[in-house]
């Protein structure tokens, strides 16, 4: 068990999307809305199968899904900024 910590997920555009608490190494694929620190979208609150926008410039930033029993943001790699721990 390696201890996690809080990353920031950043859009293309430089906008500050969320604040995410990440546990363990490896590329961001998916974020856990429970583990949102910070929550610039609204991400928490919207349902599943919704696509959330970037509120800056519009991109759609991924799809809620369920992710092991959990709700969760499934990413679209291409609209965020590249984040690694
Ligand atoms: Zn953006």
């Amino acid at each position: 068990m390696s201890p996690g910590r809080v990353i920031k997920v950043e859009c293309r555009c430089g906008y500050l999307l969320f604040k995410y608490y990440k546990g363990g190494r490896g590329r961001l694929i998916k974020c856990f809305l429970d583990h949102l620190t910070e929550d610039n979208v609204g991400i928490e609150t919207l349902s599943l199968g919704t696509r959330p926008t970037c509120p800056a410039c519009d991109k759609v930033i991924g799809e809620i899904r369920i992710v092991r029993g959990r709700p969760a943001l499934k990413l679209n790699q291409g609209a965020i900024k590249p984040t690694r721990t």
